[in-house]
């Protein structure tokens, strides 16, 4: 059976699902999920991300959370992890650059929460020459400083939208035309969890929350609060979500959210105020919310496309400009990702970032 026709089977027994519960199904279904089922990554894929277009984007993460980790005295054991890691790929490079940073090596311990046990096996050989231990979810992080990296994470997680209805919300949903999947609103309804929204927005207008995002800030905020370390939050999206950000992708391509479950890569803008308010909450401070452009630029990336380029040939050399332009000019993924930064709040402000 498909996951189209079990979720068809499954709207007919339950009625319309929010569209959360239908983002969840399609990227994580246990055995017919997106994510489950594939490897999506790069050209012949669905999407590229920036650790797969070049190395300095990682290289510089890994030199970025190493200085945080000498800036708040090197503290021994730490956590070194990341949050949905693909291939494996971002924390290969971040581990290649951060080698000679001494005494980082010895004090880390490597945690990779990852849903897929297709992309987990992916992340185990492209990490062979580390012992990195996998988690389910966030929440199971040690005890102890945490230096975290997510680069692409949030926006993977299922969202709700909702319509503003005079005082109240309308939540969009999946339903059933005959045996087409179709979107559909629920009747309006109050909604505490966008009250702060009443102020901004007014009839008609739509806006999206993530609910799982939470527990997972608040268990690397907790952490961080607690024990020290540093959070990267690398995404697309903005400080206050509005409008519909959810796109499906597939081959490059955007195509129609319903037309293929489990077959497109599903996301959403991420609401950076959002997890701002959350972290603080949980005693943590965090970094002004800076485009991905200037965040690799003042970490250096023109000086390290400039040394990788040395001696190299005319292809070579033109691939690492071309990598250097996608990474971080406006118009590319430049001003279009974001980053904030999560630190304890007497700590050093992290590099690259404004506090
Ligand atoms: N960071 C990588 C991959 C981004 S794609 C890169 O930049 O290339 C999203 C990743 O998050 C995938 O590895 C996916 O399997 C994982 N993922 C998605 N939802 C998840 C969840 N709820 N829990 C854990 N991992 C998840």
């Amino acid at each position: 059976m498909t996951l189209r026709d079990r979720i068809i089977r499954r709207i007919r027994l339950d009625g319309p699902l929010r569209l959360s519960d239908y983002m969840a199904d399609c990227l994580l279904h246990p055995t017919l999920g997106y994510y489950t089922t594939r490897d999506p990554f790069g050209a012949a894929g669905d999407f590229i991300t920036a650790p797969e277009i070049s190395q300095m984007f990682g290289e510089l993460i890994g030199l970025c959370l190493a200085q945080s980790w000498l800036d708040q005295g090197g503290p021994s054991p730490f956590t070194l992890a990341e949050l949905g890691p693909g291939r494996g790929t971002l924390m290969a490079d971040v581990l290649r650059a951060t080698r000679a940073v001494p005494g980082f090596h010895a004090a880390a311990q490597i945690y990779l929460i990852e849903a897929s046990p297709k992309l987990r096996a992916k992340q185990a050989e492209t990490l062979a020459n580390h012992t990195p231990h996998w988690l389910d979810d966030a929440t199971a992080l040690p005890d102890q400083p945490l230096f975290i990296i997510a680069n692409e994470f949030f926006d993977a997680l299922p969202i709700r939208q909702f319509q503003r209805d005079g005082q109240g919300w309308r939540e969009r949903v999946v339903g059933l035309e005959g045996d087409s999947l179709t979107l559909g609103l629920t009747g309006p309804a109050p909604q505490p969890l966008l009250t702060h929204r009443l102020a901004d927005t007014k009839d008609g207008d739509l806006v999206e929350i993530c609910t799982p995002a939470t527990p997972v800030i608040t268990a690397l905020a907790g952490r961080i609060a607690r024990h020290g370390g540093a959070g990267l939050i690398v995404d697309y999206g903005d400080w206050r979500s509005l409008g519909d950000t959810l796109q499906a992708l597939r081959a490059h391509e955007t195509v129609d959210i319903l037309a293929d479950p489990g077959q497109a890569d599903l996301t959403a803008h991420v609401d950076f105020e959002a997890l701002a308010g959350v972290a603080r909450a949980n005693g943590c401070a965090h970094s002004r919310l800076t485009t991905q452009g200037v965040f690799l630029e003042r970490l250096g990336i023109t000086a390290r496309a400039q040394t990788l380029a040395k001696g190299q040939s005319d292809q070579m050399r033109a691939d690492i400009t071309s990598a250097h332009r996608r990474l971080t000019q406006a118009g590319e993924m430049g001003n279009l990702f974001k980053v904030l930064g999560l630190t304890p709040p007497a700590a050093p402000p992290i590099p690259g970032l404004a506090p």
